[in-house]
């Protein structure tokens, strides 16, 4: 722990809460209000491939597309990130539909179309053509 400590008032309730900073690796600022229970704390995460493409497309000139994730190590904390856990489920959503399809119950593929997000279909057709190309 590099970082400093202090107090400052609660911007919800003006209780007296801790407040901690760092530098190191980072800039990071957190508080948390045990009288009310804001806390703020600074976050990162990575994007999965289809979102940072879709950030590259939208810059002026548009960036590239990508076709794999360049490393992505650096961590603030322990632990999974959201993106991490988002592309577990992705994949998790795509063994399910890979297992339907392999089955060949048209009724359980059209109720996981039903009961999926287009994001999550999307990606587990996608891992599926995929999976369908390889030798
Ligand atoms: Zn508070």
């Amino acid at each position: 722990m590099s970082g400093v400590s202090g107090s400052m008032s609660c911007p919800n309730c003006g209780q007296d809460v801790d407040t901690y900073s760092d530098w190191k690796p980072i800039n990071t600022e957190s508080m948390e209000c045990l009288h009310c229970g804001l806390y703020v704390a600074t976050m990162h995460d990575y994007y999965l491939l289809i979102d940072l493409n879709e950030r590259r497309a939208e810059q002026e000139p548009p960036l590239e597309p990508l076709t794999e994730l360049p490393k992505q190590e650096f961590r603030l904390s322990d632990g999974e990130t959201q993106s991490e856990e988002r592309h577990r489920w992705l994949k998790h959503i795509a063994a399910i539909y890979a297992r339907i399809r392999a089955d060949r119950t048209d009724d359980a593929m059209e109720l996981a179309r039903q009961v999926t997000s287009n994001e999550e279909r999307d990606f587990a057709e996608k891992e599926m053509y995929e999976d369908d190309q390889k030798p």
